[in-house]
Order: structure tokens, then sequence, then C-alpha cells
């Protein structure tokens, strides 16, 4: 199957890594942009472990070519990248050399085990559990500003733009340690974090909650974002 709709962007093809049809669009600022060399290339990142698929269009904009890159090759390219950007030194502090390794684990986990999201989520839920007792809040907004202190001296990322909805509670996390070394991966990936915040809050308010990454660096934003909201029910 291979389906190209030049008009629309809409690209149909079948993937030997998901061994099913995928269908995607390619976005407008891909054809927008001046390009210096033909062909240039488009590379969709999806699934579960993330894998690709590299197009090359010629100057009319038709498919020259694609190329199917696996996730093995996908998370030795992200480990490449990320020593590249962070260009790690000895007087580096330990926060970025701990980082370095916890991304350097989970980018291979991610590409090798199946199950990597659930156990990102219940190692969150074991920390959430253990590290409550670091925190004294009594009431959601004080707490939010304690697990934003923390994020920050641990280098976990920096909380901001915190806002109360009458249903929800929303907040960002830039430079977040969990996906802040990620390509766009087409999915929000945060899952320790859901973990451990969602064990905190319930923990700590004796009620129920339904914590989701709603936006992520993973999914092509400059910031990981959160939604909170109480689902009401007492924790058993
Ligand atoms: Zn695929
Ligand atoms: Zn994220």
């Amino acid at each position: 199957m291979f389906k190209y709709n030049k008009e629309k962007h809409y690209v149909k093809l079948f993937c030997p890594q998901c061994n099913s049809n995928i269908e995607f669009l390619i976005p407008d600022s891909v054809f927008s942009k001046p390009h210096e060399h033909y062909p240039f290339t488009f590379r969709y990142i999806h699934g579960n472990p993330a894998h690709s698929v590299t197009l090359y269009f010629d100057k009319e904009l038709n498919i020259r070519g694609k190329e199917f890159g696996d996730s093995l090759q996908l998370s030795n390219e992200i480990i490449e990248n990320m020593f590249r950007d962070r260009k790690i030194t000895q007087n580096d502090d330990s926060s970025k050399i701990i980082k370095t390794l916890f991304n350097t684990f989970t980018t291979i986990i991610d590409a090798r085990v199946p199950k990597a999201e659930e156990i990102h989520y219940i190692v969150g839920k074991q920390l959430g559990d253990k590290f409550e007792g670091l925190f004294f809040s009594e009431e959601e907004e004080a707490l939010l500003e304690e697990i934003s202190r923390f994020w920050k001296r641990n280098g976990f990322g920096i909380i901001d733009e915190l806002r109360f909805e009458p249903s929800r509670i929303i907040f960002n996390v830039y430079e977040c340690f969990e996906c802040s070394h990620l390509p766009n991966l087409g999915r929000p990936v945060c899952k320790l974090d859901e973990g451990f915040f969602t064990t905190l809050f319930e923990k700590k308010f004796g009620k129920e909650y339904e914590i989701k990454e709603l936006e992520c660096f993973a999914t092509g934003n400059d910031h990981c974002q959160f939604q909170i909201k109480e689902v009401g029910r007492k924790v058993i």
C-alpha cells in the first residue's frame, strides 16, 4: 500500500516495523521552507517502540524514495544526539550526570522492552509513594509549589504557568528530565511524572486523581503540560 496526495500532504504506506499501513500528514512547513539540496527528506517517527520512515522528495515534491529505521537505530541516534548536545565534562554537577545516565537507560529500555511505558509509570508510582514524606503541604497549590522547588533543585525541570481552573489544574514543565532529549515521537512519554504526581496527590489528599500529560517535548512542544483532575472518590 502506498498513497501520496501532493496537495493535501497526505501519505499512506505499509510500515514493516508496524506490520500494517500507517497514514500521516506532512506539516506544511516542510514544503514551505527553502531546501538547499534535492532530494530533501522528511522523517516521520511513530509507534511504540518508536521507529521511523524517511521520505525523499524531489523538486516537484514527488516522493522519490523511502527508508525505514528500526527502534534500535533510533535509540542509538537519540543517545548520540544527547551526548553531542549536553557536552558532558568532569566539572558538571551530579544532577546533570545522573540525568544523562537515566536518559541513556530509559532510551534503551524504551527501544527494547514492549512494556517500557508501564514500567516508567510504576517507577513513578513507587517514587511518589516513597517520597511522599518529603512534602508537607496540605492543599494543592502549596503542594505544587513544593514540587516545583523539588523539581528545580534536582534538575528535573522548571515548572511554570500553573493555572487553576474550575475543574482542573494545568501546569507546564520546561527542560523536563524525562523527555527533553527526545525528538518528536508523536506521543506524550512522561509516564514516570504521571505516576509520581498521581500517587503523591492521592496519598496527600486521600482522593482519587487523574493526572495526564497533554503536551510533551516528545510531541514537538517546547514543554510538557500536565493536567490534574480530581476524580472524587476516596482511595481505599
Ligand atoms: Zn511503523
Ligand atoms: Zn514530556
